[in-house]
């Protein structure tokens, strides 16, 4: 089963690089960095506000 970066939308190849965060998203390492600051199972909810760029 392939997966997608569900930020980027980019091909997940190589599947070291996968990241399945605890919300359901599947996302590259690098994407996954990015999404934690607004991630919504990150206990928190103040990640409306952080969606404004
Ligand atoms: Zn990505
Ligand atoms: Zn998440």
């Amino acid at each position: 089963m392939r997966s997608r970066c569900k930020l980027c939308r980019g091909r997940l190849t190589d599947r070291s690089q996968d990241q399945n965060c605890s919300c359901g998203w599947v996302l590259d390492a690098n994407c996954a960095h990015n999404h934690r600051h607004w991630c919504p199972d990150d206990g928190r909810d103040n990640w409306v506000g952080a969606v404004e760029l």
